[in-house]
Formats: structure tokens, C-alpha cells, sequence
């Protein structure tokens, strides 16, 4: 793989991971280290995200991996697409919140959920493959994240009936995609194979992200699911979102797509209208593009239980 040119337009984002301290007291780290509060791309400047609250810009050559602030967890090292997802969910922060990230390896937004729900309550963090499942625990022994049980397994393989699921009200599916948004930085750990666009591979991930939301939308109690992949191709995301919306889950009026409103409504780059069964539809989803957002390819939309949507004013 050869550096891609994007990523010199990409500031270095660091999210401050609010279990262990505030984006103030960070920032005044920082500054006592010399960085200026002004603009990422001028040399020692950074700057606050207008979108995510807790998201640190800094210039994009900046390396932070050797930091004790990213050792001791209180950094967390997270592209500002992938920040999408949990802040767009949502999770409530009371002691009796339960909360499901299906896919959670290597744990970035697990770590965030854990933090917007200021650590309290439940967050079941499922993950099948062992060894990213050993990377998810060191990560969130990092974060401190106390109120996260994680699960070495198939979400496809749990019981939506079982007593321990039955009050979890939002789940975060972030499934295996094809991964072509992933701009190369060279030290970012792009885990996914190389995406050659392949239909016929697209198909099959499409096939089995549509599963996993069907499996999301069995759980008794919840309210909303975040679907997001970090891919580009409308296959695995305008489409499992409308393949979603055609199924009886959503057709019996159980499920709809959040309003724009709920769903970052100041992010101007919104889902692909042709792709989609209304244009309204469009205006629910998410998109990131790599070298004009200055982050990732991303993608992002937000399911909720039809009774949860306030009805549109005439
Ligand atoms: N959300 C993660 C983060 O932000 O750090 C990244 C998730 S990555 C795109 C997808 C992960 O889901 C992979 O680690 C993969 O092994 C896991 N996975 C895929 N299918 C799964 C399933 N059915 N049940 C549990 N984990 C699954």
C-alpha cells in the first residue's frame, strides 16, 4: 500500500475520552504544551470539531501513538466519521440503561458509547473473532470502561429473548464491510482486505449487514439502531438500508429511518437519492467522502421504532 494523498487534508482527530477527564481539562493540556486554539493545518494549531463534541483536530502529521495520554486511555485516536455512529445513537446515561455494540473490535466506538452514557448501566459489546476480541478487552481496560461486558461471539447467535436483552433499548451495528472509505495514512491499521469494487463480494456483505439489522430489529424493547460502515459502495449501504425498509419489520410499521433531524442535521453531505426508495430517505442517511470531508468514507443511518417518531407537522 503507498500513502494516499487525502490524508495530507485529514486532521489527526483525537477524541478526549470523557471516563477519564474533560475536553477542557485537555485542552489546557495542550496549550501548556505549546498547541494554540486556532486551526489544525497552521503548524502547533488545533482546534475543537463543530460536529462532535469531545473531538480534538490537530495538523495531520502530528503522531500521538507514543503519547502517555494515548497509553493511559485518556486519548482515544478516532477518525471524525467513525465518532458518527455513537454520537448519532445516542445511548441514555442512567444506571438502567442497556446498550448493544454487535460488532465491536477493535472497540473505538465501543469506548464512546461507553462515554455518552457517562459509564453507567449496561453496554453488551459482542465480538466473534478471538483475537480482535483480546484487542477489544486491552482497549477497553485502557478507556476505563467499567460498565461494558464484553462478549466473545456471534451477535447472529444471541437470543433476543434472553432476560439479560430484554430492556436493551439501542443497539450499534458497525458489521465487517469492504472497507473502501479507509484512506491510507500508512500508520492507520487497516484491518480489511484490499476492495476491488467486486459486485459479487459487495452482495455478500450486503447480504449479511441486512441480517444482522433484522437480527437488531427482534430485540423486545429497543428503539433504535445505528447501522454505519466505513465503505463507500451504495451496495452496502443506500441498498441494505432500502432492502431494511422493504421488509415486513419496517413494512408492519414497527421500524422507519430517523428524520434528518435526529440524525446530525448540520452535516451538509446526506445518502445518494437515486439509490433510495424516497428522496426523504436520502435526507435521513449520512455520508462522508474521502477527500472532500476531510475524513474517511463513512456511512450512517439511524433506525427507530415507529412509535419513537414524532409525526411530521403539515
Ligand atoms: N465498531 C468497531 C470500532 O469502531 O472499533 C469496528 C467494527 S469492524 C468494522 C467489524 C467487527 O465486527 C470485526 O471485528 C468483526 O470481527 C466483527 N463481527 C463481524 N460479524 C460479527 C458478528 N456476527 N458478531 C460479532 N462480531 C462480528
Amino acid at each position: 500500500r503507498t500513502a494516499d494523498v487525502r490524508a495530507e487534508k485529514i486532521p489527526r482527530y483525537v477524541r478526549v475520552n470523557s471516563t477519564c477527564w474533560s475536553t477542557e481539562e485537555a485542552v489546557k493540556t495542550f496549550i501548556s504544551r505549546g498547541y494554540r486554539l486556532s486551526n489544525p493545518f497552521e503548524e502547533k494549531g488545533f482546534a475543537k470539531d463543530e460536529h462532535i463534541r469531545d473531538l480534538l483536530l490537530f495538523p495531520p502529521d502530528t503522531q500521538f501513538s507514543d503519547d502517555p495520554l494515548y497509553h493511559e486511555g485518556k486519548i482515544i485516536l478516532q477518525d471524525k466519521a467513525s465518532c458518527f455512529p455513537a454520537y448519532v445513537l445516542a445511548p441514555p446515561a442512567h444506571d438502567r440503561a442497556v446498550v448493544i455494540d454487535a460488532t465491536a473490535a477493535p472497540g473505538n466506538k465501543t469506548s464512546h458509547l461507553c462515554a455518552l452514557m457517562g459509564n453507567k448501566g449496561k453496554l453488551f459489546a459482542f465480538e466473534r473473532d478471538r483475537k480482535r476480541f483480546g484487542t477489544l478487552k486491552t482497549m477497553l481496560a485502557r478507556a476505563r470502561c467499567t460498565n461494558v461486558e464484553p462478549v466473545n461471539a456471534d451477535f447472529m447467535t444471541t437470543s433476543p429473548a434472553d432476560a439479560r436483552f430484554a430492556a436493551v433499548t439501542h443497539i450499534l451495528l458497525d458489521p465487517s464491510c469492504s472497507g473502501s472509505g479507509i484512506v491510507n495514512r500508512l500508520d492507520y491499521l487497516v484491518e480489511s482486505e484490499a476492495d476491488d469494487g467486486n459486485e459479487e463480494r459487495l452482495q455478500k456483505l450486503a447480504s449479511f449487514q441486512l441480517l444482522m439489522i433484522r437480527h437488531a430489529m427482534k430485540f423486545p424493547a429497543v428503539q433504535r439502531i445505528a447501522y454505519s460502515t466505513c465503505s463507500v459502495h451504495a451496495t452496502e449501504n443506500e441498498h441494505v438500508v432500502r432492502e431494511a425498509l422493504r421488509t415486513d419489520e419496517c413494512a408492519a410499521g414497527k421500524f422507519r429511518l430517523a428524520p434528518r433531524d435526529m440524525v446530525l442535521p448540520a452535516w451538509p453531505r446526506r445518502g445518494l437519492p437515486a439509490e433510495t426508495d424516497a428522496p426523504d430517505d436520502a435526507e435521513s442517511l449520512v455520508r462522508c467522502s474521502p477527500g472532500e470531508d476531510a475524513t474517511n468514507g463513512f456511512f450512517v443511518s439511524l433506525f427507530v421504532r415507529e412509535s419513537l417518531v414524532p409525526e411530521a407537522a403539515d
